[in-house]
């Protein structure tokens, strides 16, 4: 792409930093969720210039349907060969964050941002560009900001798009929502680092573990929000893992993601329905990375709890006292709120790292729980996840996921 001379340099003089990044306004959670009211500003990875009018780049472009459009279905594919509404234009500067939630191109803007974030992120723990699965078929994801009368989101062959039920209500448009997209992505992300299906999966736990993967890109993607990181700990004084034990971090937490991996199922609790049995691994995930950041707490004087003597402690501290102790955390919290923060923006990435990484060791047509768990204990062993084997190991088999 030779984009970047159709850009004016409104600083002549030298002083812009094209290598910074461009940047996007984004909403963490859906704007009608309480605390989430304001977009947040957000940095996407190619530099200022290098992302164009849509918006578009090398991996993927908004393209905004005049007609009312219908979901793709195999054999109509993208691109969509009908006439398109007024593309997203970056400012003088060539930054985006200029189109804000009044304006009508948000939508494109916003569904760009999320999508483009989240592939940041999955690249960053890959250590390497990620090539899509479509390619060269398709050389580029086409978005679809918003498909009217249609309460849903889907991703597939080179397109993701975004329903908005009733036009005009926040509440029904998946444009908005950094959850859904960032689900899409993940399926993207993981069809393209894993691979896709030769046969038809039976005999494997490939759906469940897709849909599992799906939710714990949205859950990584939502902890790089400051306003996420802020408003999660800050409700529970840091202590992750009581109020997970005592299954209160669900019910604290507005975050969607947050309450769908708040579960306590184990593989026996479940069905074979896809998204039921993604359960108890999306859980597992979720165990893995509080169990890393109390450990971090634990090791730097942040918390008296030792996660590798809680399950004992659990046994003989009744509930009322572990309440006792989460209040007497509660009052001398805001003194630790950033080396915590601090603390769980690393277990997140020990734990997101390890599960990217993890797919080079699997296999789609074979694909079970069991070898998704030892394909992570096997890259945690090679990388700085190391240190919480034994952990990792202990919530993977509570989950009956290992035997
Ligand atoms: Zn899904």
């Amino acid at each position: 792409m030779d984009g970047i001379a159709h850009i004016p340099n409104s600083d002549p003089g030298g002083s812009a930093e094209p290598s910074l990044g461009t940047r996007f306004l984004v909403f963490a959670q859906p704007p009608y969720v309480q605390g989430y009211e304001k977009p947040e500003l957000v940095w996407l990875s190619p530099g200022a210039g290098q992302i164009l009018a849509g918006p578009a780049d090398k991996y993927m472009y908004v393209a905004d349907p005049v007609e009312p459009k219908q979901p793709y279905a195999y054999p109509v594919l993208p691109p969509y060969p009908g006439a398109l509404r007024p593309p997203a234009e970056p400012g003088p500067d060539g930054h985006f964050d200029h189109i804000g939630p009044d304006s009508p191109l948000f939508l494109a803007t916003h569904s760009f941002a999320c999508a483009r974030r989240v592939l940041d992120i999955c690249e960053n723990y890959v250590g390497r560009e990620i090539s899509w699965f479509f390619e060269p078929t398709l050389a580029r994801l086409e978005i679809v900001p918003h498909i009217v009368d249609w309460d849903n989101s889907q991703s597939g062959f080179g397109f993701l798009e975004l329903g908005e039920g009733e036009p005009g209500k926040d509440t029904t448009c998946f444009a908005l929502n950094f959850d859904a997209i960032a689900h899409e992505m993940g399926h993207l992300v993981l069809l393209s680092e894993l691979g896709i299906l030769q046969g038809d999966g039976a005999g494997t736990e490939f759906f469940s573990y897709h849909e599992a993967i799906a939710d714990f890109i949205s859950l990584i993607g939502l902890l790089h929000f400051d306003t996420a990181l802020d408003r999660i700990l800050r409700r529970t004084a840091g202590d992750l893992l009581v109020n997970n034990e005592l299954d209160r971090f669900a019910e604290l937490s507005d975050e969607k993601q947050v309450r769908n991996f708040n579960n306590s199922l184990r593989l026996s609790d479940v069905s074979d329905d896809v998204h039921d049995h993604s359960k108890p691994f999306a859980g597992c995930l979720f165990d893995c990375m509080v169990e890393i950041y109390q450990r971090l707490l634990f090791e730097r004087g942040l918390s008296d709890i030792d996660p590798r003597r809680y399950s004992n402690l659990r046994q003989q501290m009744a509930p009322d006292l572990i309440e006792a102790s989460l209040q007497a955390s509660k009052s001398s919290y805001e003194l630790k709120h950033f080396a915590s923060k601090a603390a769980l923006q690393e277990a997140r990435d020990i734990i997101g790292e390890c599960v990217v990484r993890s797919w080079a060791y699997l296999e789609p047509d074979n694909l079970t729980f069991e070898m998704a768990a030892e394909a992570m204990l096997a890259t945690a062993e090679q990388g700085r996840a190391r240190p919480y084997l034994t952990q990792m190991e202990d919530c993977m088999r509570w989950r009956e996921i290992l035997w």
